[in-house]
């Protein structure tokens, strides 16, 4: 099973130097490589697409190689990784686009060159070169750097990629763990309706409201009031630049928390119940209305499906998302009669059957209820989504 494990780098100045550098080196290959490929993709186009002249992350890695020593010297002092591994990046994003693949719901764009400053400051280590014991991992060209805690999972390590966020730095592992220990109570099925104030509804189960956790609430809250005041601040200014690295410290701050809590979620949904079913959240993502609160609802709400998706696969639990028209809210759960003038702003849910309850109560027993009810369910649980009969 895959899984990714990403820590804090205690990082002295040399140490930070480096991977400052190391950065740079990765943005110098791919701005490279990226420009290479445009002016012979033209080429390639121009002689009528001959085969031999199509452009491919190999072809342009070997031309750079060729001059590295004489043109660019400097390259030699970090990893080998930092110059190389952009061109196979490179090939993916091309290839990516070319397929027309999505991410987060958006087709992926052409790739873009990377801008000191703007783009994410990372570059990637292949698994050969990565060495760790207990706190402390071995960086090629520097040697050991502490983390800020061990791997906590057994396995073989893939690759690591080395990133900065605000002023900090960040180790993350990708690696392969043997999950057959991991223990499983599945019992029962469950609907869980998502919300911004109450974060989940549980259908059934010990535990049948998830709240938002207070310090994000205040995070927020703090965030928005630093945006207004970076507004009024002059670009490039002193007290800028320094109410910048505030907002991005506490945006790393807002992930962190929103991660946390959805990690203890899923886990918490996928370990204790056979059958999950949510519902399709590209409609529920329409509802919120806050711009603020929406982008920060959207990008929460893609990463709880991510992680039940490849949670599921670990503890074998069926994962399944109501399709898009399946109106969660607005089915009495109890006689299945659908009240359409049921509006954002009731909180309570009545039937003319007698039945009253919490709105979003209801609406997690009728995504429970789901599988049982409707005739074309998607399953997910292979990394995609498929069609069951
Ligand atoms: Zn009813």
């Amino acid at each position: 099973m895959k899984c990714a494990f990403k820590t804090l780098i205690l990082a002295n100045n040399k140490q930070a130097t480096y991977f400052s550098k190391a950065c740079g080196v990765s943005r110098f290959a791919w701005n490279w490589g990226l420009a290479a490929w445009q002016k012979q993709y033209e080429l390639w186009v121009d002689s009528g697409k001959q085969k031999a002249l199509k452009p491919s992350g190999m072809m342009l890695k070997k031309q750079l190689n060729s001059v590295k020593k004489a043109d660019f010297p400097w390259m030699y002092e970090v990893t080998k990784y930092a110059s190389q591994q952009p061109f196979i990046f490179l090939n993916r994003a091309w290839s990516d686009f070319f397929k027309k693949k999505t991410m987060n719901g958006k087709p992926v764009g052409k790739p873009r060159f990377k801008r000191k400053g703007k783009s994410i400051d990372s570059f990637y280590v292949g698994g050969d070169q990565v060495v760790v014991r207990g706190r402390y991992l071995k960086i090629p060209n520097l040697g050991w750097v502490k983390m800020a805690e061990a791997i906590k999972y057994a396995g073989h390590i893939n690759s690591m990629t080395i990133s900065r966020v605000a002023d900090k730095w960040y180790v993350s592992f990708s690696m392969e763990v043997d999950v057959s220990f991991l223990p499983t109570k599945n019992q029962g099925r469950c609907g869980v309706d998502l919300g911004i104030s109450t974060l989940a509804t549980l259908s059934s189960g010990p535990v049948r409201y998830w709240d938002t956790p207070k310090p994000l609430q205040h995070s927020l809250r703090k965030l928005a009031r630093y945006q207004r005041r970076l507004v009024k601040k002059t670009k490039g200014s002193t007290g800028y630049s320094r109410l910048k690295v505030k907002i991005g410290r506490l945006h790393k701050r807002i992930a962190d928390i929103r991660s946390n809590c959805l990690h203890q979620l899923t886990r918490y949904l996928t370990k204790h119940f056979g059958e999950v079913t949510i519902e399709d959240l590209s409609v529920k993502n329409m509802m919120a209305n806050k711009r603020l609160a929406r982008h920060i609802a959207d990008v929460g709400m893609y990463e709880f499906k991510r992680q039940l998706d490849y949670k599921s696969q670990w503890y074998s639990t069926l994962l399944t998302i109501a399709d898009r028209w399946f109106a969660s809210s607005k089915l009495c759960s109890d006689c299945g009669t659908k009240n359409d003038t049921l509006t954002l702003a009731d909180r309570t849910f009545s039937c003319k059957c007698g039945a009253k309850k919490c709105r979003d109560y209801n609406a997690s027993l009728n995504l429970e209820n789901y599988t049982a009810r409707s005739a074309g369910i998607y399953a997910v649980g292979d990394g995609g989504s498929a069609l069951v009969a």
